[in-house]
């Protein structure tokens, strides 16, 4: 992509209305554009970045075995009237009539729809588990929409339910979802933490938050510092297929959110408490037959008699981790993506426009990275240094590749890692084979 071409609206006024960094860069980046409050229009830096995110999430949905569907935003009330929630959603919900007067609803989640979906077609336990998913946007009328996608009103969620014949199959589910959640957060370059939740009335230790911490977080948690310092993904026990070892050994390190929190009874000892704020990223849940039970989504079990499934629902705020990953890398110069969700890997920088060498330099190292198969965004405006390499850093690629006047006559570029700001010229072959 050419930047002469590139709808990239950046801003070098700071947002008056951005309270922390991921909401300023987002702004000042050309990333969003807010329409109502809540409510944003993705420009097409951001949504290459929120494509990024989703399909991360895609690949390893479906690399646990978790199936595709796509599900609709509006939903009819009478649908939610069975599990008896169109009423307790409360204002949350945003409630909507059709031109015949029906009553329909922009939906918050999707257990209902997808508990019908399930019992029109699954008759019998020999065709259980069944695992469904989709990436959705989602309406929740927030008392306080803010800190820009983090909380919005309109968002994208990846949400998912398993169905199983009981609880103990129900729990294996859980558990790949689980492993799914750490896999995921992990290739975005993110640290989630799964954080005993708050189970409501179902009761049990089936509910965790993976939570991002950082100082701008919305919630109060609590961890065992083993935690921060390990990488749970390199314990053997979690290529096992039984994964309740893993997952036993994972959990036996404490984490939990301020609801389940209890000072008194908390098994780590002061020093090795970690107390922060955190960012709920994603959510898991195994809530039994809450819906399943009033839905009357049952199959027929082994011994020919009827039982109702077991549920559980996984949600992953997909929206909200692009704020969540800004949170986590940016410095005072912008935005630091890392390379798996970065909009493109390479920003190529012709310092001078205009210039026979710089150009020919500029396009060839251009059409060799899109060749390799590289995105790389060339930056071929017509403006001074100091305003490409002030953009560069705002939007945030993990590399630079300068061509200037006096290195290109040498047969020399600058390549900057944007993470470490460490420079070095090498020629621009190295560069390519460096980058490609
Ligand atoms: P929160 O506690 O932040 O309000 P929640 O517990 O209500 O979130 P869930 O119902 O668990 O949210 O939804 C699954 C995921 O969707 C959350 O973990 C979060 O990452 C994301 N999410 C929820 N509400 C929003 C929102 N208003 N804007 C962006 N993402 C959201
Ligand atoms: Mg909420
Ligand atoms: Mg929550
Ligand atoms: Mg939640």
């Amino acid at each position: 992509m050419r930047l002469s071409k590139f709808f990239l609206p950046t801003l070098k006024e700071t947002p008056a209305e951005a309270q922390i960094a991921s909401h300023r860069l987002m702004l000042r980046a050309g990333m969003v554009r807010q329409q109502s409050a809540g409510i944003y229009a993705w420009l097409p830096l951001g949504l290459r970045v929120l494509n990024k995110v989703a399909n991360i999430v895609r690949e390893e949905q479906n690399r646990a075995g978790i199936n595709e569907i796509l599900m609709p935003t509006l939903q009819s009330a009478d649908l939610w009237r069975e599990s008896g929630r169109y009423d307790d959603y409360g204002q949350e919900m945003l409630r909507i009539t059709d031109r015949h007067k029906r009553e329909m609803l922009y939906g918050p989640t999707n257990e209902e729809m997808v508990t019908d979906i399930f019992r029109t077609y699954v008759r019998s336990y020999k065709q259980l588990p069944v695992n469904l998913y989709h990436i959705q946007w989602k309406f929740r009328d927030e008392v306080r929409p803010r800190f820009g996608v983090m909380r919005g009103r309109e968002f994208l969620m990846k949400d998912a339910y398993s169905f199983d014949l009981d609880k103990e199959s129900a729990v294996k589910s859980y558990n790949n979802h689980f492993v799914a959640y750490l896999r995921t957060y992990q290739r975005m370059g993110l640290k989630a933490i799964p954080m005993k939740a708050d189970t409501g009335p179902i009761g049990g230790d089936h509910s965790h938050e993976f939570i991002v911490l950082a100082e701008t977080g919305e919630s109060q948690v609590f961890c065992d510092k083993a935690w921060v310092e390990t990488d749970v993904l390199e314990n053997p026990l979690v290529k096992e297929k039984d994964l309740q070892p893993f997952v036993d050994w994972a959990t036996g390190m404490y984490a939990a959110t301020e609801e389940k929190h209890d000072p008194a009874n908390c098994p780590v000892p002061a020093e090795n408490l970690v107390t922060a704020r955190g960012i709920e990223v994603g959510h898991i849940f195994y809530f039994g037959t809450k819906y399943s039970e009033p839905m009357k989504a049952a199959v027929t079990a082994p011994g020919s008699e009827t039982v109702t499934v077991h549920m559980g629902s996984y949600g992953i705020g997909v929206s909200r981790l692009l704020g969540a990953i800004i949170e986590a890398s940016h410095d005072d110069a912008g935005i630091i993506w890392p390379e798996s969700v970065a909009p493109f890997k390479i920003g190529l920088i012709n310092m001078k426009v205009g210039d026979a060498t710089c150009d020919a330099a500029a396009e060839d190292l251009y059409a060799k990275f899109e060749a390799a198969g590289v995105e790389v965004l060339l930056d071929d405006r017509d403006e001074r240094a100091g305003v490409k390499f002030a953009d560069m850093d705002l939007i945030g690629l993990p590399w630079q590749v300068v061509i200037g006047p006096r290195g290109i006559a040498n047969g020399m570029v600058e390549v900057k890692n944007r993470k470490t700001g460490e420079k070095r010229e090498v020629t621009v072959a190295q560069a390519l084979a460096e980058l490609s």
